[in-house]
């Protein structure tokens, strides 16, 4: 859990490092903006269609800013665009963004006792509690969604949003009625993306991520099983979506998303008392995931664009940075537990490495990604990489051993089913090890490839 002591902990971590300090003052320069007006939240569903955010003249991606509902610039030719096939496509990143600022805010509010970062946080929230429901379940392009028009566009909002309800919470200013309503959108949430499971895909490892955090909300012991272990929940994703040499099976795009999913997620269940990564064979392949990138990235470090990927996108990207970073803290724990068996090794001394190899590289244009906008609106000019100017998880990530369970690598099969503490008014934690045995997670993909597309509905969380 998101705990008063945990946030102390991170404080005092914050007060003791340079790197950190400035982070903080970063972001409370960038939420300067946010706390002098509340940005403007789209009326409207977000929409894909072919011609929404495109310049009709010469097919440029239409440039995202928050502050501009209405009016959109090409950045290669200088025009300005409306109408309402833009603006809709400006809701999917405006909604994504507002999930991000509210989970910004909230850190301010928690770690550095910013009351009116706090203030405006809480009102994010309860915008979206008021107008959840205004916002129809239909048009959709791949599974249900309020906001958006794909499920796992809304289980990275609902990531954020609960970011920082969670943390309001923990600092003691989270209000009961903003609570409720958090609650609502939460339980809504829950049975959108529970009913719509898309098996191996990339996107179902963000799913999971967000049933997580939502089991941490509502501390449901059920529904955190149901995200870690069930046939396509996160630990299945790391031993079996990421294949033996660490690469995710749908190549590096999909891998650097699913990657960055599952490390979400992993956070989400360490707050429900599971650490992913805490078993040797499990860590292992975690630093090998962390690792693949570096093995077949381009000679200039930008990935190979296979299939459907964009081409010459540098692993430079802050979004990509945030990755290592906070693999870097993960791997350095486990290293830092001088175990034996621990598979990760010297895990800590290549993400290091590595990150530093990235951070020597010229300084590349951030793009707009749709789990990561926190620079938006984005200049159209290279930006000095740097771990100072990131999101903030880094404030939020412990690099010291967390006092959850293990979570178990493959063992015998346990005939008996899980035995699980459930939600208990204090103190939730939920608890993945069988009666005996281990938990049975098949570590090996081989060339086998798991099915896609699986739909398991109505089981989604129901109302409690
Ligand atoms: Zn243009």
């Amino acid at each position: 859990m998101v705990t008063a002591e945990g946030l102390a902990a991170r404080r005092q971590a914050i007060a003791g490092s340079s790197d950190l300090q400035a982070l903080l003052a970063h972001l409370v320069a960038r939420a300067a903006p946010l706390l002098e007006r509340l940005p403007p939240i789209p009326t409207v569903k977000a929409l894909l269609s072919a011609d929404g955010g495109i310049c009709p003249d010469d097919g440029a991606a239409l440039e995202f800013d928050p502050w501009s509902p209405h009016q959109h610039r090409c950045p290669r030719c200088g025009k300005t665009w409306s109408g309402e096939r833009h603006d809709r496509h400006w809701a999917r990143f405006q909604h994504l963004w507002m999930a991000e600022r509210a989970a910004h805010l909230a850190a301010l509010g928690a770690l550095a006792d910013n009351s009116a970062a706090a203030a405006r946080a809480s009102e994010i929230l309860r915008a979206y509690a008021r107008s959840y429901w205004t916002y129809p379940n239909r048009d959709n392009v791949l599974g249900p969604s309020r906001l958006f028009f794909s499920t796992y566009l809304e289980s990275i909002w609902i990531l954020n949003f609960l970011a920082a309800a969670v943390l309001l919470r923990a600092s003691g200013r989270l209000d009961d009625a903003t609570a409720r309503g958090v609650g609502q959108v939460a339980d809504e949430a829950a049975n959108l993306i529970g009913e719509f499971d898309e098996g191996f895909s990339n996107r179902q490892t963000w799913n999971d991520a967000a049933l997580a955090a939502i089991a941490v909300w509502f501390e449901d012991a059920e529904l955190a099983a149901r995200a870690i272990e069930s046939p396509t929940g996160l630990l299945a994703h790391l031993s079996r979506g990421f294949g033996r040499d660490g690469l995710w099976y749908e190549g590096e795009n999909y891998h650097l998303f699913a990657l960055r999913g599952f490390m979400t997620g992993a956070g989400w269940a360490r707050a429900a008392g599971v650490d992913l990564g805490e078993e040797p064979a499990l860590a292992g392949r975690l630093t090998a995931a962390l690792l693949a990138p570096a093995l077949t990235a381009l000679p200039d470090l930008t990935f190979p664009a296979r299939k459907d990927s964009r081409f010459g996108v540098s692993l430079a990207q802050p979004m990509y940075l945030e990755l290592w970073e906070v693999g870097l803290a993960r791997v350095g724990m486990r290293d830092a537990l001088k175990d034996s068996l621990t598979v990760a090794g010297n895990g800590m001394r290549e993400v290091a490495s590595w990150l530093k190899a990235l951070y020597g590289l010229p300084a590349v244009v951030p793009e707009a990604f749709d789990s990561y906008l926190h620079d938006a609106p984005v200049a159209r000019t290279p930006h000095p990489a740097s771990r100072i100017s990131l999101s903030g998880w880094a404030l939020l990530e412990p690099r010291v051993r967390p006092a959850g369970r293990r979570a178990r690598a493959p063992g015998p099969a346990a005939p008996h089913a899980p035995r699980r503490r459930h939600a208990l008014a204090s103190g939730f934690r939920y608890r993945l090890v069988r009666e005996s045995g281990s938990l049975l997670v098949p570590l090996d993909a081989g060339s086998q490839r798991p099915a896609v597309g699986r739909r398991n509905r109505g089981v989604g969380r129901r109302h409690v």
